[in-house]
């Protein structure tokens, strides 16, 4: 939009340009006419032409006031009401066909480009909101329901159990049951991540060794393996300082991201976890040699229900997430397609405030 200031010098001048004319045409005339008079009556024409420049004078002030002082008001005054915040005014002189009616098309363009998105961002927020309520009652469902599911299937795999030790050893149906009982255990697990991504338990922070969590999770996760051509190695920390965090829900994430690394690991490979310290944080790093994750899947990893796999549940990563986050802390994923990937956690020491910790995580 023009400069109002420039352009009302610019109307100025433009307006004033025809009545310098006028004066200078009506001083020569003036002046031949007061040469020719007689000197008795050069005293009337001074006083016609004092009349004369009177009314001239009123009229510019009135064309200086209607074309330029009272739009310019009005402006200065609908912008104010635009800072207020209401986006529905509007000048009137925009249908004006001179530089100022262009100030008003222009001014009167841009509250309602304004006025547009605001709108705009408003529908997208009320979405947003209804989405997150929806979820929230969605996943309080969910939640409820696997939990009335738990205490059944584990009645369920008892059973298998027991059938199963009943059958003699040739039977075909042991390998049924077999592959029942995996399916039960999948289901559990299943059931197990969605109560603690729905009903997180409360946080229970100490000042204790990282690298002990760090161990844990690695001595659970190389149980899994079986008989996998896959190393799950550990490098500690030992001058790491304690941390502020809750053993088991850390436990959890990096259980979370090697089982994950151990899944992506199709042949033999080396997973490895390391522990690290710099600039008051403490950091550990999960990676793998595995298949590497698609640069166009990266933005929607630590996304609810996000899973590249026939049998995922896609809340391992979020449910990490938003432990980090509850700790203060970040993590982050590297990943070269082919090659394999790599997850950073870094914690805060010391954990900051509920308030801090909403700040550093934006
Ligand atoms: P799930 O394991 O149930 O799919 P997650 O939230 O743990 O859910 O993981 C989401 C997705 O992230 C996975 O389906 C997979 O595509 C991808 N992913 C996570 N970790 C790795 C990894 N180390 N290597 C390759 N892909 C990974």
């Amino acid at each position: 939009m023009e400069n109002p200031s420039r352009l009302f010098v610019t109307l100025r001048f433009k307006a004033l340009l025809p009545l310098v004319g006028v004066l200078i045409v009506g001083i020569f005339f003036f002046a031949g006419v007061t040469l020719s008079v007689k000197e008795s009556a050069r005293e009337e024409v001074i006083m016609v032409a004092a009349a004369g420049a009177g009314a001239i004078f009123a009229v510019v002030v009135v064309v200086l006031a209607t074309l330029i002082q009272r739009p310019l008001v009005e402006l200065q005054e609908k912008i104010a009401r635009v800072r207020e915040g209401d986006l529905t005014v509007a000048v009137s002189f925009a249908d004006r066909q001179d530089e100022m009616g262009d100030l008003g098309r222009n001014f009167n363009d841009t509250v309602r480009q304004l006025r547009e998105s605001r709108e705009e961002i408003q529908l997208l927020h009320r979405t947003q909101m209804s989405k997150a309520e929806h979820l929230a009652t969605l996943g309080e469902l969910a939640a409820g329901l696997a939990h009335e599911i738990r205490n059944p299937l584990a009645g369920i795999a008892g059973v298998i159990d027991v059938i199963g030790r009943d059958l003699p050893e040739s039977s075909g149906g042991r390998q049924v049951l077999q592959e029942v009982k995996r399916e039960v255990v999948h289901i559990e697990r299943a059931l197990s991540d969605l109560l603690a991504y729905a009903r997180p338990r409360p946080q229970q922070i100490l000042l204790a060794d990282l690298n002990v969590t760090a161990t844990l999770a690695v001595e659970l996760a190389r149980q899994q393996i079986m008989s996998r051509p896959i190393r799950v190695e550990i490098e500690e920390c030992p001058n790491l300082p304690l941390v502020e965090h809750d053993p088991a829900q850390i436990e959890q994430v990096l259980l979370n991201l090697l089982l994950n690394a151990i899944q992506a690991t199709p042949g033999p490979g080396r997973v490895m976890v390391s522990l690290g310290f710099q600039n008051g944080s403490a950091l550990i790093g999960v990676k793998d040699e595995g298949q590497g994750i698609r640069a166009e899947h990266l933005a929607n990893l630590f996304h609810p229900f996000f899973s590249t796999k026939k049998k995922g549940t896609g809340l391992g990563l979020s449910l990490a997430k938003s432990i980090v986050d509850a700790h203060g802390g970040r993590i982050e994923v590297t990943s070269v397609l082919g090659k394999g990937t790599e997850f950073s956690l870094c914690l805060p020491l010391r954990k900051p405030t509920t308030q801090a910790a909403a700040l550093v995580n934006g």
